[in-house]
Protein backbone atom coordinates (compact mmCIF):
# COMPACT_ATOMS: atom_id res chain seq x y z
CA UNK A 1 0.00 0.00 0.00
CA UNK A 2 1.24 3.50 -1.02
CA UNK A 3 1.58 5.65 2.14
CA UNK A 4 4.16 8.26 2.16
CA UNK A 5 6.93 7.28 5.02
CA UNK A 6 6.94 11.00 5.69
CA UNK A 7 3.52 10.49 7.16
CA UNK A 8 4.50 8.25 9.56
CA UNK A 9 7.70 10.02 10.42
CA UNK A 10 5.17 12.91 11.27
CA UNK A 11 3.22 10.38 13.51
CA UNK A 12 6.01 9.41 15.49
CA UNK A 13 7.38 12.67 16.02
CA UNK A 14 3.33 13.76 17.59
CA UNK A 15 3.68 10.80 19.49
CA UNK A 16 6.72 11.62 21.00
CA UNK A 17 5.77 14.87 22.00
CA UNK A 18 2.64 14.06 23.63
CA UNK A 19 1.43 12.26 26.87
CA UNK A 20 -2.18 12.60 26.83
CA UNK A 21 -3.67 11.20 23.66
CA UNK A 22 -7.08 10.48 23.08
CA UNK A 23 -8.82 8.23 19.90
CA UNK A 24 -11.97 9.00 18.94
CA UNK A 25 -14.69 7.42 16.27
CA UNK A 26 -18.06 6.98 14.70
CA UNK A 27 -21.08 6.99 16.12
CA UNK A 28 -22.42 3.69 16.36
CA UNK A 29 -19.43 2.23 16.53
CA UNK A 30 -18.95 -0.95 14.49
CA UNK A 31 -15.99 -3.45 14.30
CA UNK A 32 -13.52 -1.89 12.20
CA UNK A 33 -13.89 1.14 14.61
CA UNK A 34 -13.28 -0.57 17.79
CA UNK A 35 -11.04 -2.76 16.69
CA UNK A 36 -8.62 -0.06 14.70
CA UNK A 37 -9.17 2.48 18.01
CA UNK A 38 -8.12 -0.41 20.75
CA UNK A 39 -5.58 -2.09 18.36
CA UNK A 40 -3.93 1.64 17.90
CA UNK A 41 -4.43 2.49 21.65
CA UNK A 42 -2.64 -0.89 22.86
CA UNK A 43 -0.08 0.01 20.74
CA UNK A 44 0.46 3.62 22.79
CA UNK A 45 0.07 1.97 26.21
CA UNK A 46 2.89 0.18 25.70
CA UNK A 47 4.96 3.59 24.82
CA UNK A 48 3.77 4.42 28.05
CA UNK A 49 1.16 7.24 26.78
CA UNK A 50 -2.16 8.21 28.65
CA UNK A 51 -4.60 7.15 26.37
CA UNK A 52 -8.84 7.33 26.15
CA UNK A 53 -10.67 5.69 23.65
CA UNK A 54 -13.92 7.74 23.32
CA UNK A 55 -16.83 6.98 21.28
CA UNK A 56 -20.14 8.97 20.70
CA UNK A 57 -22.12 5.55 22.15
CA UNK A 58 -21.73 2.41 22.94
CA UNK A 59 -21.18 -0.84 20.48
CA UNK A 60 -22.94 -3.93 20.47
CA UNK A 61 -22.19 -6.56 22.59
CA UNK A 62 -20.50 -9.02 20.37
CA UNK A 63 -17.80 -6.31 20.52
CA UNK A 64 -16.65 -5.99 23.87
CA UNK A 65 -14.68 -9.14 24.55
CA UNK A 66 -11.68 -6.81 23.19
CA UNK A 67 -8.87 -6.27 25.15
CA UNK A 68 -9.30 -2.25 26.54
CA UNK A 69 -13.10 -2.13 25.84
CA UNK A 70 -13.65 -1.68 29.39
CA UNK A 71 -11.72 1.51 29.28
CA UNK A 72 -13.77 3.26 26.28
CA UNK A 73 -15.83 6.93 27.51
CA UNK A 74 -18.98 7.11 25.75
CA UNK A 75 -20.12 10.12 24.98
CA UNK A 76 -23.77 9.56 26.04
CA UNK A 77 -23.23 8.18 29.19
CA UNK A 78 -20.13 9.79 30.67
CA UNK A 79 -20.20 13.13 28.78
CA UNK A 80 -18.65 15.02 31.76
CA UNK A 81 -15.67 12.43 32.12
CA UNK A 82 -15.40 13.03 28.01
CA UNK A 83 -15.24 16.90 28.68
CA UNK A 84 -12.69 16.60 31.57
CA UNK A 85 -10.18 14.33 28.98
CA UNK A 86 -10.96 16.27 26.15
CA UNK A 87 -9.25 19.63 28.23
CA UNK A 88 -6.08 17.59 29.10
CA UNK A 89 -5.70 15.79 25.57
CA UNK A 90 -2.59 16.90 23.50
CA UNK A 91 -2.81 15.02 20.39
CA UNK A 92 -6.60 13.24 18.47
CA UNK A 93 -6.33 9.99 16.58
CA UNK A 94 -9.81 10.07 14.42
CA UNK A 95 -10.29 6.29 13.08
CA UNK A 96 -12.61 5.42 10.62
CA UNK A 97 -14.35 8.30 9.73
CA UNK A 98 -13.54 11.61 8.16
CA UNK A 99 -16.49 13.94 8.81
CA UNK A 100 -16.56 15.49 12.03
CA UNK A 101 -20.81 15.35 11.61
CA UNK A 102 -20.02 11.31 12.19
CA UNK A 103 -19.35 12.47 15.88
CA UNK A 104 -22.73 14.18 16.04
CA UNK A 105 -22.37 16.16 19.35
CA UNK A 106 -19.36 14.98 20.18
CA UNK A 107 -17.71 16.48 17.33
CA UNK A 108 -18.13 20.09 18.60
CA UNK A 109 -16.77 19.34 21.64
CA UNK A 110 -13.71 17.93 20.00
CA UNK A 111 -13.43 21.12 17.72
CA UNK A 112 -12.94 23.62 20.94
CA UNK A 113 -9.72 21.41 21.84
CA UNK A 114 -6.58 23.02 20.14
CA UNK A 115 -4.53 19.80 20.27
CA UNK A 116 -3.60 18.63 16.25
CA UNK A 117 -5.75 15.50 14.50
CA UNK A 118 -4.49 12.63 12.99
CA UNK A 119 -6.92 11.06 10.19
CA UNK A 120 -6.47 7.32 9.81
CA UNK A 121 -9.57 5.95 7.85
CA UNK A 122 -10.84 4.24 4.34
CA UNK A 123 -13.93 6.33 3.19
CA UNK A 124 -14.05 8.53 0.34
CA UNK A 125 -14.03 12.60 0.11
CA UNK A 126 -12.24 13.35 3.63
CA UNK A 127 -13.00 16.61 5.03
CA UNK A 128 -10.07 18.66 5.83
CA UNK A 129 -9.56 19.28 10.06
CA UNK A 130 -6.29 17.11 10.32
CA UNK A 131 -3.33 17.90 10.69
CA UNK A 132 -1.92 14.77 9.26
CA UNK A 133 -4.10 12.45 7.38
CA UNK A 134 -3.49 8.65 6.25
CA UNK A 135 -6.66 8.49 4.14
CA UNK A 136 -6.74 5.46 1.84
CA UNK A 137 -9.90 4.68 -0.08
CA UNK A 138 -8.84 1.35 -1.20
CA UNK A 139 -7.90 -0.12 2.12
CA UNK A 140 -10.28 -2.86 3.79
CA UNK A 141 -10.93 -1.46 6.38
CA UNK A 142 -9.16 1.37 9.19
CA UNK A 143 -7.71 -1.68 10.94
CA UNK A 144 -5.64 -2.53 7.70
CA UNK A 145 -4.24 1.24 7.96
CA UNK A 146 -3.67 1.29 11.38
CA UNK A 147 -1.42 -1.84 10.84
CA UNK A 148 0.96 -0.08 8.23
CA UNK A 149 0.75 2.83 10.81
CA UNK A 150 2.27 0.16 13.65
CA UNK A 151 4.90 -1.03 10.84
CA UNK A 152 5.77 2.69 9.26
CA UNK A 153 6.18 4.32 12.88
CA UNK A 154 8.47 1.19 13.62
CA UNK A 155 6.55 -0.22 16.66
CA UNK A 156 5.58 -3.88 14.94
CA UNK A 157 7.48 -5.00 18.76
CA UNK A 158 4.19 -3.79 20.25
CA UNK A 159 2.21 -5.71 18.10
CA UNK A 160 1.11 -8.63 20.23
CA UNK A 161 -1.65 -11.45 20.29
CA UNK A 162 -4.33 -9.10 21.78
CA UNK A 163 -3.93 -5.86 19.10
CA UNK A 164 -3.86 -8.28 16.38
CA UNK A 165 -7.29 -9.80 17.72
CA UNK A 166 -8.70 -6.28 17.42
CA UNK A 167 -7.06 -5.33 14.27
CA UNK A 168 -8.30 -8.67 12.27
CA UNK A 169 -11.88 -8.57 14.04
CA UNK A 170 -12.18 -4.93 11.97
CA UNK A 171 -10.53 -6.89 8.45
CA UNK A 172 -13.04 -9.09 8.89
CA UNK A 173 -16.71 -7.02 10.23
CA UNK A 174 -16.08 -4.49 7.59
CA UNK A 175 -15.70 -6.86 4.47
CA UNK A 176 -18.26 -9.09 5.21
CA UNK A 177 -16.01 -12.00 6.67
CA UNK A 178 -13.16 -11.49 3.74
CA UNK A 179 -15.88 -11.42 0.79
CA UNK A 180 -16.14 -7.95 -0.16
CA UNK A 181 -13.18 -4.92 -0.41
CA UNK A 182 -10.77 -7.50 0.59
CA UNK A 183 -8.99 -8.61 -2.83
CA UNK A 184 -5.79 -6.80 -3.05
CA UNK A 185 -3.12 -9.53 -2.21
CA UNK A 186 -0.96 -7.46 0.42
CA UNK A 187 -4.09 -7.80 2.75
CA UNK A 188 -3.56 -12.00 2.90
CA UNK A 189 0.02 -11.11 3.91
CA UNK A 190 -0.92 -9.12 6.52
CA UNK A 191 -3.61 -11.64 7.82
CA UNK A 192 -0.77 -14.04 7.49
CA UNK A 193 1.05 -11.57 10.02
CA UNK A 194 -1.71 -11.44 12.27
CA UNK A 195 -2.12 -15.01 12.28
CA UNK A 196 2.00 -15.42 13.26
CA UNK A 197 1.27 -13.40 16.60
CA UNK A 198 -1.36 -16.07 17.39
CA UNK A 199 -4.90 -15.20 17.08
CA UNK A 200 -7.50 -17.81 17.03
CA UNK A 201 -9.48 -17.12 13.75
CA UNK A 202 -12.07 -19.34 14.24
CA UNK A 203 -12.85 -18.20 17.87
CA UNK A 204 -13.12 -14.34 16.43
CA UNK A 205 -15.74 -15.37 13.60
CA UNK A 206 -17.47 -17.38 15.80
CA UNK A 207 -17.67 -14.29 18.76
CA UNK A 208 -18.16 -11.56 15.17
CA UNK A 209 -20.74 -13.68 13.19
CA UNK A 210 -22.90 -16.35 15.23
CA UNK A 211 -23.68 -14.33 17.96
CA UNK A 212 -27.73 -13.84 17.26
CA UNK A 213 -30.70 -14.19 19.88
CA UNK A 214 -33.80 -16.05 19.55
CA UNK A 215 -35.49 -12.87 19.28
CA UNK A 216 -32.79 -11.32 16.84
CA UNK A 217 -33.56 -14.84 14.28
CA UNK A 218 -37.25 -14.32 14.90
CA UNK A 219 -37.00 -10.60 14.13
CA UNK A 220 -34.90 -11.56 10.93
CA UNK A 221 -37.75 -13.51 10.03
CA UNK A 222 -40.42 -11.34 10.23
CA UNK A 223 -38.47 -8.74 7.97
CA UNK A 224 -38.18 -11.43 5.40
CA UNK A 225 -41.42 -12.66 5.44
CA UNK A 226 -43.29 -9.59 5.90
CA UNK A 227 -41.35 -6.36 5.04
CA UNK A 228 -39.10 -7.12 1.99
CA UNK A 229 -40.04 -5.76 -1.09
CA UNK A 230 -38.45 -6.60 -4.28
CA UNK A 231 -38.48 -3.99 -7.27
CA UNK A 232 -36.80 -6.53 -10.48
CA UNK A 233 -37.48 -3.42 -12.94
CA UNK A 234 -34.75 -1.40 -10.87
CA UNK A 235 -33.06 -4.56 -9.89
CA UNK A 236 -32.77 -3.37 -6.22
CA UNK A 237 -34.60 -4.51 -3.36
CA UNK A 238 -35.49 -3.01 -0.03
CA UNK A 239 -36.33 -4.04 3.70
CA UNK A 240 -37.52 -2.28 6.76
CA UNK A 241 -38.29 -2.13 10.52
CA UNK A 242 -40.81 -0.51 12.55
CA UNK A 243 -40.90 0.70 15.40
CA UNK A 244 -43.82 -2.20 15.90
CA UNK A 245 -41.56 -4.82 14.99
CA UNK A 246 -38.70 -3.98 16.98
CA UNK A 247 -40.78 -3.95 20.65
CA UNK A 248 -42.52 -7.38 19.60
CA UNK A 249 -38.86 -8.64 19.08
CA UNK A 250 -37.07 -6.95 22.14
CA UNK A 251 -34.69 -5.01 19.58
CA UNK A 252 -31.47 -4.98 21.12
CA UNK A 253 -28.08 -2.22 19.53
CA UNK A 254 -27.03 -4.02 17.14
CA UNK A 255 -29.82 -6.52 16.49
CA UNK A 256 -30.25 -6.05 12.83
CA UNK A 257 -26.68 -5.80 12.01
CA UNK A 258 -25.53 -7.72 8.73
CA UNK A 259 -29.33 -7.70 7.70
CA UNK A 260 -28.79 -5.32 5.07
CA UNK A 261 -27.37 -7.50 3.01
CA UNK A 262 -29.78 -10.37 2.44
CA UNK A 263 -30.96 -9.05 -0.49
CA UNK A 264 -27.89 -9.26 -2.31
CA UNK A 265 -28.04 -13.13 -2.45
CA UNK A 266 -30.85 -12.28 -4.77
CA UNK A 267 -29.35 -12.99 -8.30
CA UNK A 268 -31.03 -9.90 -10.35
CA UNK A 269 -30.46 -7.11 -6.98
CA UNK A 270 -27.43 -4.64 -7.39
CA UNK A 271 -28.99 -1.74 -5.08
CA UNK A 272 -30.46 -2.79 -1.74
CA UNK A 273 -31.22 -0.89 1.52
CA UNK A 274 -32.90 -1.36 5.13
CA UNK A 275 -34.77 1.68 6.88
CA UNK A 276 -35.26 1.48 10.40
CA UNK A 277 -37.52 3.64 11.60
CA UNK A 278 -37.34 5.76 15.06
CA UNK A 279 -39.32 7.08 17.50
CA UNK A 280 -38.26 10.96 16.92
CA UNK A 281 -39.36 11.13 13.08
CA UNK A 282 -36.54 10.06 12.16
CA UNK A 283 -35.63 6.78 9.19
CA UNK A 284 -31.77 5.32 9.41
CA UNK A 285 -31.02 3.49 6.21
CA UNK A 286 -28.30 1.46 5.44
CA UNK A 287 -27.56 1.01 1.50
CA UNK A 288 -25.42 -2.13 -0.05
CA UNK A 289 -24.75 -2.15 -3.55
CA UNK A 290 -22.90 -4.68 -6.31
CA UNK A 291 -20.09 -4.03 -8.55
CA UNK A 292 -20.10 -0.28 -9.46
CA UNK A 293 -23.47 0.88 -8.32
CA UNK A 294 -22.61 4.11 -6.41
CA UNK A 295 -24.44 3.63 -2.60
CA UNK A 296 -22.52 6.30 -1.15
CA UNK A 297 -23.29 8.86 -4.14
CA UNK A 298 -26.98 7.69 -3.58
CA UNK A 299 -27.30 8.24 -0.18
CA UNK A 300 -25.73 11.75 0.12
CA UNK A 301 -28.45 12.59 -2.26
CA UNK A 302 -31.28 11.10 -0.67
CA UNK A 303 -30.44 10.42 3.04
CA UNK A 304 -27.45 13.17 4.16
CA UNK A 305 -25.04 10.22 4.23
CA UNK A 306 -21.90 8.38 2.38
CA UNK A 307 -19.98 5.88 3.24
CA UNK A 308 -18.22 3.33 0.47
CA UNK A 309 -19.12 2.81 -3.27
CA UNK A 310 -20.31 -0.33 -1.83
CA UNK A 311 -21.95 0.23 1.15
CA UNK A 312 -23.37 3.47 2.60
CA UNK A 313 -25.71 4.78 5.32
CA UNK A 314 -27.63 8.02 6.24
CA UNK A 315 -31.00 9.50 7.86
CA UNK A 316 -33.46 11.45 7.02
CA UNK A 317 -35.74 13.39 9.92
CA UNK A 318 -39.49 11.99 8.44
CA UNK A 319 -41.27 9.03 8.57
CA UNK A 320 -40.95 5.40 7.23
CA UNK A 321 -43.25 6.08 4.86
CA UNK A 322 -41.90 9.34 3.39
CA UNK A 323 -38.57 7.79 3.17
CA UNK A 324 -39.53 4.80 1.34
CA UNK A 325 -41.38 6.85 -0.73
CA UNK A 326 -37.78 9.13 -1.57
CA UNK A 327 -35.83 6.56 -1.56
CA UNK A 328 -38.27 5.36 -4.47
CA UNK A 329 -38.11 8.60 -5.95
CA UNK A 330 -34.32 8.29 -5.87
CA UNK A 331 -34.45 4.84 -7.77
CA UNK A 332 -36.34 6.39 -10.80
CA UNK A 333 -33.33 9.16 -11.19
CA UNK A 334 -30.94 6.11 -11.21
CA UNK A 335 -32.89 3.69 -13.20
CA UNK A 336 -30.39 3.95 -16.20
CA UNK A 337 -27.46 3.15 -13.44
CA UNK A 338 -29.05 0.52 -11.85
CA UNK A 339 -29.98 -1.31 -15.32
CA UNK A 340 -26.53 -0.96 -16.59
CA UNK A 341 -24.39 -2.04 -13.12
P1 LIG B 1 -23.94 0.75 7.92
O1 LIG B 1 -24.95 0.49 6.89
O2 LIG B 1 -23.18 -0.50 8.26
O3 LIG B 1 -24.46 1.52 9.09
O4 LIG B 1 -22.87 1.73 7.27
C1 LIG B 1 -22.21 1.39 6.09
C2 LIG B 1 -21.21 2.45 5.73
O5 LIG B 1 -21.85 3.68 5.53
C3 LIG B 1 -20.16 2.69 6.81
O6 LIG B 1 -18.91 2.67 6.18
C4 LIG B 1 -20.44 4.04 7.36
O7 LIG B 1 -19.27 4.75 7.53
C5 LIG B 1 -21.29 4.71 6.31
N1 LIG B 1 -22.40 5.42 6.97
C6 LIG B 1 -23.40 4.88 7.70
N2 LIG B 1 -24.24 5.83 8.16
C7 LIG B 1 -23.76 7.00 7.70
C8 LIG B 1 -24.18 8.38 7.82
O8 LIG B 1 -25.19 8.70 8.45
N3 LIG B 1 -23.40 9.31 7.20
C9 LIG B 1 -22.28 8.99 6.48
N4 LIG B 1 -21.57 9.97 5.90
N5 LIG B 1 -21.86 7.72 6.34
C10 LIG B 1 -22.58 6.74 6.92
MN1 LIG C 1 -14.28 1.01 8.50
Amino acid sequence: MDIQQTLFTQIMQLVQSSSRISIVTHINPDGDAIGSSLAWAGVLRQLNKTVTVITPNNCPDNLQWMQGYSEILKFDTQKQEVLDCLLHTELFFCLDFNNLSRLEELGESILKSTAPHVLIDHHPNPECFAKVAISVTEASSTSELVYHTIIGCGYEQYLNTQIAESLYTGIITDTGGLSHNSGRPELYHIIAHLLQKGINKTAIHDIIFNVFSYDRMKLLGTILKDNFVFMPEYKTAYMYITIENQKLHNFQLGDSEGFVNYPLAIKDVVFCALFTEYENNTTKVSFRSKRQFPANEFSAKYFNGGGHLNAAGGRRACSLHDAINAFENGLHSFKELLLKS
